[in-house]
């Protein structure tokens, strides 16, 4: 903040005006500028456009004639410590005087005659003190900008986070429900094509996993992500991240060597974040190598860990990036970022992920242009790895009537066409109003409604639905792209039954529709 003529002025209520006159001359006559009043009403009105210091005749401050700027001197901010120069009269100390001094706090008592020096090297002695009091206010505001600047910044990260990740994950949806009906009308009938089908359905479930991750990205500094262990086969996980960073390796025309230890390594672990942790190291291993180079991923044992390295003959990283590489948003060079469009924050995610069980990574390499490795320890088990889930068969639905209600007209169509194989009568709507009169003409037992549609929105419908007594036993479920605590209480509050964040797992759904 800067410091105006005002603030370093100084204000002045002398005993009478002929020595304001006076007392004024020498101010100014010694550079200090100077405003007079008659009274300590007048001096306080002005003190809010910025004064240096105040020169006061004790006169004026007798009896409640003070109290307004001792009222002024009391709401003063932190920063500000107004220095107060009382001209007392000649002889003893006065009642008056001894009262301000008390009560006024930054006082000087100047007897009067004041000899001119005496009066100076006060004033100029209250102008210095004074300016170190705004150098405190100039870093105060600073302070105060940069932390409301780094808040805004903080938050529309935050929302941008949030949206981002509702953005990717409102398209899985209609892709998942698809491929659920393709397995259901038996689509995947030869060994090649039931494969295929398996592959994608792995691969959605783990691109949903990533969008949730971007949606914790929060949490993730905090390492509060849920992790779901299990004992875990190590090289099924290890090629499972091969399976997932194959399309960005092969499209890098990138050589990959697979050094895999001979005995079979057991870790507890959550499948999808450890695969998740490889993939990105692959991944990176991919991106920051220039086309056609080397990578290798090994594993080994050593005394009770297994031992993951990824390494690559790329672009490397320099001595002081480092430590840093793990760090939220650290990206060592901006320009490699935007041509192979990362957000910084898988490492952080890989850190997080490994410490979470109970392992650890670290970054090495040689410098610049000579290739990086990374190096992931995890804690071995001893019991072998649990034999794989047999693959799930969706039940039938018992007879139900489900109006779907989607403004995304894939998302909505593909959920009808899953639900009616599953046996039941559905009907779909793909906007509030339309919703609205389906309800009374379809009469559903359950209403799956989205939330985020133009015009009227799921709570809005959701709160009309309930405002016929006629609709009492009807099960709203709302199902969104927003799953944070905030949208679940307002869901709530709106009159849903259940919430469900998209895409809905076909399982649960199954199951709630069935109690509905
Ligand atoms: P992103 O790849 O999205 O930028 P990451 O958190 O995965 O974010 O990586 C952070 C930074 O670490 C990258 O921007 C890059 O500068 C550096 N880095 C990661 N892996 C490698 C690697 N294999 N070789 C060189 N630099 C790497």
């Amino acid at each position: 903040m800067n410091v105006s003529e005002k603030d370093l002025r100084i204000l002045v209520v002398a005993p009478t005006s002929r020595d304001s006159g006076i007392t004024t001359e020498l101010l100014n006559g010694a550079g200090i500028e100077t405003a007079t009043f008659t009274s300590i009403d007048a001096l306080v009105g002005a003190l809010n456009e910025g004064a240096a210091a105040v020169i006061v005749a004790e006169e004026h401050l007798a009896g409640a004639a003070k109290a307004p700027l001792a009222a002024w001197l009391t709401r003063q901010p932190p920063w500000s410590d107004l220095p107060v120069l009382i001209l007392t009269r000649p002889g003893a100390d006065s009642p008056e005087s001894a009262e301000a001094w008390r009560t006024l706090g930054n006082v000087t008592l100047l007897e009067r005659p004041t000899r001119v020096t005496t009066l100076l090297s006060a004033a100029q002695t209250a102008i210095r003190a004074r300016s170190r009091q705004y150098q405190i206010r100039g870093h105060l505001s600073e302070r105060l900008k940069n932390e409301q600047a780094l808040r805004t910044a903080d938050r529309r990260k935050d929302e941008f986070l949030a949206t981002l990740g509702h953005e990717l994950r409102n398209p899985l949806a209609p892709i998942l429900n698809s491929l659920e009906i393709m397995k259901l009308s038996g689509a995947f009938k030869d060994a090649q094509t039931q494969q295929a089908g398996e592959v994608m359905e792995r691969q959605i479930h783990h691109l949903n996993r990533l969008v949730d991750d971007l949606l914790e990205v929060s949490r993730i500094t905090r390492g509060v992500i849920e992790v779901r262990k299990q004992p875990l086969e190590l090289s099924a996980i290890v090629k499972a991240a091969i399976e997932t960073s194959r399309p960005v390796l092969d499209n890098l025309r990138h050589e990959l060597t697979v050094e895999l230890d001979q005995q079979p390594m057991c870790v507890g672990g959550d499948p999808v974040r450890l695969t998740q942790v490889f993939a990105n190291l692959l991944n990176n291993a991919a991106k920051y190598t220039n086309h056609g180079g080397h990578i290798w991923i090994a594993t080994r044992r050593d005394e009770g860990d297994a031992v993951i390295s990824v390494k690559d003959n790329g672009i490397g990283i320099a001595p002081n990036a480092l430590s840093q590489v793990f760090d939220m948003f650290m990206q060592v060079d901006r320009s490699t970022r935007r041509s192979q469009g990362g957000l910084g924050i898988g490492l952080t995610l890989v850190r997080s992920l490994v410490s979470m069980h109970g392992g650890t990574v670290e970054a090495r390499s040689d410098g610049p242009g000579l290739g990086s490795e990374f190096i992931v320890r995890l804690p071995l088990l001893v019991e072998k790895a649990a034999a794989a889930e047999p693959p799930r068969a969706l039940k039938p639905l018992p007879a139900r009537r489900i109006l779907i209600v989607d403004d995304s007209r894939d998302g909505g169509e593909s959920l009808a066409m899953l639900l009616r194989v599953l046996g039941a009568e559905v009907s779909l709507a793909h906007s509030g109003r339309h919703a609205l009169e389906c309800v009374d003409t379809f009469k559903p037992d359950v209403v799956l409604l989205d939330i985020g549609m133009p015009g009227m929105d799921g709570y809005e419908v959701a709160r009309r639905i309930r405002g016929n007594p006629a609709n009492r036993n009807i099960s709203l479920i709302a199902l969104t792209g927003w799953g944070q605590d905030e949208d679940r209480r307002r869901s709530v509050a709106a009159g849903f039954n259940h919430h469900l964040v998209k895409p809905a797992d076909i399982e649960e759904l199954r199951q709630l529709l069935t109690v509905a």
